[in-house]
């Protein structure tokens, strides 16, 4: 029986935020290297998670579909980290692969090749050759050595193990001074000699927003898509509210001066609630009738903008940008042309974009329809999205 330990216990600050859940292509970094090992068939013995303690409850809510055996808090080093992940395995798993969350693009051949050797020879390390030579150096950075390149390699994850092996070299070393970088080290330790397998120039581990972007090629490539490919979507808003007495006309977020305002749950205002069906219709995340429904009394006389703050919110959680957008009014009464440049300037901040990408306009429809009788404003709004790269 196999089982898998996937660590993602670092903070990863180098990223600025915790890198294994931040979104790549729009799924964060630990659910797509938790799928790789739950759909990869390989592990009957289920996979466990490790994270801190903080990035517990984070860690459920993405995981929340990915079937993974249990989700573990980890201890002050990946060693650690590691061997409280080995201990939530189930004990009847005779073979421990221990991968790091941070990899995401493993795939299932250098998955599978770990675990091929673990059976035969007690080991499977996932290794690649060196491309640059490297130098052992002193502490002032002089070179004191360089290692012929041929016999170096640099090991990835998984690292693939017996588990009698690998939880008598963990139960060991836990209580001890001696604190290894990866697994493989401490089976070493233990007089084992490990084999390497086939890893894969790929499989690498996201440390710096270069390998973000790497990163992104590689999935980009692997579905389909060349690196040049556009991942720019497109969405459409519409909205209607009735004019009546007694209510401020608010539009785009600017108060229109006018005998007559437009009635609703919220402030009504009909221009942003076309904004954002365009952009949760862009993310295919609905309209806002599904996120703010009009029975919630937590809306009412909401702030459309708060509401427009919060749909930005989604789409930033589902890796998007705004790139630009277009609303029209229409509207036969009052004249707007004063108000438009404020709009755009307050559309603008609220998507996070230069007031160029926000596209205002008004017009009526010659009196003809309800616009053009003055019963409402209608609204339509287009909106463009990408991935963040
Ligand atoms: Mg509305």
């Amino acid at each position: 029986m196999n089982a898998a330990v996937i660590v993602a216990a670092g903070r990863g600050t180098r990223m600025g935020i915790n890198k294994v859940l931040a979104p790549l292509c729009g799924v964060p970094v630990i659910v797509r290297t938790a799928r790789a090992f739950c759909e990869s068939g390989l592990f009957d013995g289920g996979v466990v998670v490790v994270c801190s303690q903080e990035d517990m409850e984070a860690m459920r809510a993405v995981l929340a579909d990915v079937p993974v055996a249990a989700i573990v808090p980890g201890g002050s080093d990946r060693q650690q980290s590691v061997w409280l992940g080995i201990q939530a395995c189930d004990p009847s798993a005779d073979i421990l692969a221990i991968h790091d969350g941070a990899r995401p693009l493993v795939t299932r051949a250098v998955i599978e090749s770990t675990i091929e050797s673990a059976r035969l020879y007690g080991s499977g390390v996932a290794a690649v050759p060196l491309k640059d030579t490297v130098k052992r150096v002193d502490g002032q950075g002089c070179v004191v050595e360089t290692p012929e390149r041929e016999r170096l390699r640099a090991v990835q994850t998984p690292q693939t193990f017996s588990a009698a092996l690998i939880r008598d070299a963990h139960a060991r070393f836990a209580q001890s001074e001696h604190r290894a970088t990866d697994d493989a080290t401490l089976a070493e330790w233990m007089g084992h000699t490990v084999r390497l397998t086939a890893g894969d120039p790929e499989n690498i581990k996201l440390t710096t927003p270069e390998d973000m972007l790497l990163a992104t090629q590689v999935i980009r490539r692997r579905s389909g898509l060349s690196g040049e490919e556009s991942t720019m979507r497109i969405g459409h808003g519409y909205d209607v509210h009735r004019l009546v007495e007694n209510r401020a006309l608010i539009l785009c977020g600017v108060h229109v001066p006018y005998t007559l305002g437009l009635l609703g749950h919220s402030d009504a205002d009909v221009a942003l609630h076309a904004l954002m069906d365009a952009l949760l219709g862009a993310a295919a995340l609905g309209d806002i009738g599904r996120h703010f429904p009009d029975t919630d009394p937590a809306y009412a006389g909401a702030d459309s903008g708060k509401l427009l703050d919060h749909v930005v919110a989604l789409l930033d959680g589902k890796g998007y940008t705004v790139e630009n957008v277009d609303i029209t009014i229409i509207c036969q009464r009052p004249k707007l042309k004063d108000y438009i440049e404020t709009m755009r300037q307050n559309v603008a901040a609220h998507l996070h974009v230069d007031t160029d990408c926000v596209n205002v306009k008004a017009t009526t429809t010659e009196k003809l329809g309800f616009e053009g009788e003055g019963l409402g404003i209608s609204s339509h709004a287009v909106a463009c999205i990408a991935r963040k790269s």
